[in-house]
């Protein structure tokens, strides 16, 4: 047997029959098909609160929409938060159709000319990642006839600790290297630029809250330093973000409040050069993972060699991440349960296995569960971050599966 991960807050101390803002699991695949998308707006819209709560009123929170670019996921976030960041055309078109483009910044290496252009003639901030994409933007405004609007991002001499995935302090080919950022921000400048600040991003997916607060005291007096080099004060600061969540047993929750209140005692010692530059911190998991649902049908239940498997009509082609295959070294269980039970106890072992013809196609294993048999609905947690768009869903060509949006 082995564990499951935590059940986000919200489902934790329920029982019985799985409802989503109050709508049953069992109904909405009856409305809508198997296997299911569900994400609650309300649970978004209580993380936001939470985070404006915890937070100093002079940071801004940005949605990274790459967790979750579902539009009308998007179209209930947008109007919560202060930016939307990007890091594709396609993203690019996705957030400028629900907010304004001075509130969208778009990062990421390997920006084509046209997204450039685009984003250029959309009026979104870049946020430069070599001094070879900064003469791009230039020369793209320039043909535009249009003023770029750039921020630099760097490449941090600094690490987030116990971050699931480092960023920064390292060869990277993300962001410009601290020692060479503020020359690309002169470049920038001296090219007609309208220069909008630092993009500092050190890592993804921190739980230790000891560690943010680390880092967050480090980027601002990075910032700090460079805009002394540079010799202007910058428009904006992004202090990156790395908030995480629990997916796996043992995992603890965040302390968010410990964060803000550390965060806030760092804005009031910033240096002066800060002292008129907004701030602000981009989120993408942890403001989606926790209000998402993965719901998928038992098709067959068989037993092998003393092995009972549970086969689901979904897999890793919708749900990469639980199959373990999405960033982790070591394999281990999402939060999941029988969706008409939820909160019963196990009463068997069993592996979730999906529909996909290859062994990696495992959504749990060896995890003790209420028994189900076939027809039976398995809901996966923490299915709102990095779930649909960050799988292979055309691998085996089976179809799309649905998302939908409830309460709010
Ligand atoms: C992916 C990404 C994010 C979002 O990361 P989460 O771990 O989902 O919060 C934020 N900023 C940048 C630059 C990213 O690449």
């Amino acid at each position: 047997m082995k564990p499951i991960g935590p059940l986000p807050p919200a489902f934790a101390r329920r029982r019985g029959a799985l409802t989503i803002a109050g709508a049953d699991a069992a109904a909405l695949v009856a409305a809508h098909g198997s296997p299911l998308f569900v994400y609650d707006a309300g649970a978004v819209a209580a993380q936001v609160a939470r985070f404006r709560a915890a937070m100093p009123g002079a940071v801004g929170l940005h949605y990274a929409i790459k967790a979750n670019p579902f539009a009308p996921l998007l179209a209930v976030i947008a109007p919560l938060v202060d930016g939307l960041d990007v890091a594709s055309g396609g993203e690019l078109g996705r957030a400028i159709a629900v907010t304004s483009p001075a509130a969208v910044s778009f990062a990421g290496p390997g920006k084509r000319d046209d997204e450039l252009a685009a984003a250029i003639a959309a009026g979104v901030t870049l946020n430069v990642e070599s001094i070879g994409e900064a003469r791009r933007v230039l020369a793209v405004g320039e043909r535009l006839g249009v003023t770029p609007r750039a921020a630099v991002r760097v490449n941090p001499d600094l690490e987030l600790r116990g971050s699931g995935m480092k960023m920064g302090g390292r060869a990277s080919p993300f962001g410009v290297d601290a020692e060479q950022a503020a020359a690309v921000v002169r470049l920038l400048i001296d090219g007609g630029a309208a220069w909008r600040g630092f993009h500092i991003f050190a890592g993804s997916q921190a739980l230790d809250a000891a560690a943010l607060i680390e880092t967050q005291a480090a980027t601002l007096a990075l910032a700090a330093r460079l805009a002394d080099e540079v010799g202007a004060a910058p428009p904006l600061v992004n202090l990156g973000g790395g908030f995480g969540i629990p997916y796996f047993a043992g995992d603890v929750a965040l302390d968010v409040e410990r964060v803000g209140a550390a965060l806030g005692e760092a804005i009031e010692r910033r240096a002066d050069v800060l002292a008129q530059s907004a701030l602000a911190l981009e989120l993408g998991r942890w403001l989606v993972a926790e209000a998402g649902v993965y719901l998928t049908r038992v098709i067959d239940r068989k037993v092998s060699r003393g092995e009972t498997f549970l086969v689901v009509d979904g897999g890793l082609h919708h749900q990469l991440a639980a199959s373990g295959n999405f960033g982790t070294v070591v394999r281990r269980n999402y939060p999941l349960a029988v969706a008409s039970r939820l909160g019963a106890d196990g009463e068997e072992e069993v592996s979730v296995v999906g529909c996909l013809c290859t062994p990696l196609d495992r959504l749990g294993d060896r995890v003790l569960l209420p028994r189900a048999g076939e027809g039976e609905l398995i809901a996966v947690f923490l299915a709102g971050a990095y779930g649909l768009t960050a799988s292979p869903s055309a691998f085996l060509g089976h179809p799309a599966p649905t998302e939908v949006v409830v309460g709010g």
